[in-house]
């Protein structure tokens, strides 16, 4: 059957807005249409292609896997959820795993659980989540409500309450909403969909004394800047303030869709049989596959990779920009930058990414006002510097009109 883009209009929910070209082919950090053009892959499928595609460890554990059993549910435990949960546990402050099927439905599994902390432990007044503008924590109706961003969760009706919103990076301003009724504060320790802004020092261990004050649980999402995206396993051991709840997803499964709720073994006590559930959470395919992803991220030689080749975007993008001035700065940790537009190209982040489609260049945009690149974790330095050549030339079309 032939398909194109013309059928996304036909059969498809317009939610989406996909490129013009259907990528059908991937391999490491290249990707190849349906009309054999090649592209780089500065996207990473939105963080999420963390080994590149089709990675031949990941292929043969899941090829393994899938001759050998997919699906339980959770009326019985597996294997590889029990390996992966242990290395999850080894690795990071949690000793308690809960998975998932995605970032959203992780990070619903925890607020569902500081919800029913706070009722255990303190009652019903202490219900109020604050949470950041412009933050991101998914899609469900919960997860859009705690998001910073009306525009995502307007227009479906009542929202769950308890749910209010303060400024990134501006501690007093917390402060001043936060008391004994707070029930938790989650945030992501490095926004990504809100523009690749990173936390000040100060903001951040201010926010966990706070929560220690008002005996509010911490909840980092670390769905877009975990598992080595920023150079360290978790953004939070680069930062050296430990949360109360992690959520993971994106990157965990390299592409096998799996979310996971870290958390301490107190905590994870008020989830009692019956109280949460997932029928696909920690299925044997997805659990296997990230316990690779993880055996290949966690090791030294992946970490201080990603700090070497964010010098090199850094070093590269300098240059262009000496050259167009076109960006205020480029930011973000790791492999998780932004390139913030300056005041000429102010709200003109998807020009700029039409034009790197156009160069055979896939990247992405936070916002408006930001060119965001997300690569695979292993992606070779050439394919960085021939990106980056095609990224060059793209902005001289934008530049050039
Ligand atoms: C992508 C993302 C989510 C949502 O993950 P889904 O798998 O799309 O549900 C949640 N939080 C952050 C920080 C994200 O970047």
């Amino acid at each position: 059957m032939q398909v194109s883009r013309e059928t996304f209009n036909e059969v498809m929910v317009p939610n989406y807005n996909p490129s013009a070209v259907i990528p059908v082919k991937g391999e490491g950090s290249r990707v190849w249409d349906q009309k054999g053009n090649e592209y780089i892959d500065f996207a990473g499928g939105i963080a999420v292609n963390v080994l590149g595609h089709c990675h031949p460890e990941l292929v043969s554990v899941l090829k393994e896997q899938g001759e050998r059993l997919w699906h339980l549910s959770n009326v019985f435990t597996n294997e590889p959820a029990l390996r992966l949960a242990k290395k999850l546990v080894d690795a990071t402050f949690a000793e308690r795993v809960f998975y998932a099927n995605s970032g959203a439905e992780a990070n619903e599994a925890a607020l569902k659980l500081a919800r029913r902390v706070a009722l255990d432990k303190y009652g019903p007044e202490k219900d109020q989540i604050i949470s950041f503008n412009q933050g991101f924590h998914g899609r469900t109706f919960f997860t859009v409500t705690v998001g910073g961003q009306a525009a995502y969760s307007d227009g479906f009706g009542p929202k769950p309450g308890g749910v209010q919103h303060s400024d990134y990076n501006d501690l007093a301003a917390l402060d001043e909403i936060m008391s004994d009724k707070t029930c938790a504060v989650m945030m992501e320790p490095l926004q990504g969909e809100g523009g690749i802004i990173s936390p000040t020092q100060e903001f951040v261990e201010g926010v966990r004394d706070l929560c220690d004050k008002y005996n509010a649980l911490l909840i980092f999402d670390e769905v877009q800047s975990g598992v080595g995206r920023t150079g360290d396993l978790f953004a939070y051991m680069g930062l050296g303030v430990t949360p109360d709840i992690l959520t993971s997803a994106k990157s965990l499964g390299g592409g096998f869709p799996i979310g996971a709720m870290l958390t301490t073994e107190a905590l994870a006590a008020h989830l009692k049989p019956g109280t949460h559930g997932s029928t696909y959470g920690g299925n044997p395919l997805g659990c296997a596959v990230a316990e690779k992803v993880l055996d290949i991220i966690n090791s030294p030689e992946v970490l201080q990779g990603v700090k070497r080749k964010e010098q090199l975007f850094r070093d590269t993008l300098e240059k262009i920009n000496d050259k167009y001035q076109v960006f205020a700065e480029v930011r973000g940790k790791g492999l998780l930058l932004g390139c913030a537009l300056n005041e000429k190209y102010k709200g003109r982040s998807r020009d700029f990414l039409v034009a790197s489609t156009e160069e055979k260049l896939m990247c992405l945009i936070a916002g408006a006002n930001v060119i965001r690149f997300a690569p695979s974790l292993i992606i070779p330095d050439e394919d960085i510097i021939e990106g980056l050549a095609s990224f060059e030339r793209a902005v001289a079309r934008v530049v050039n009109g």
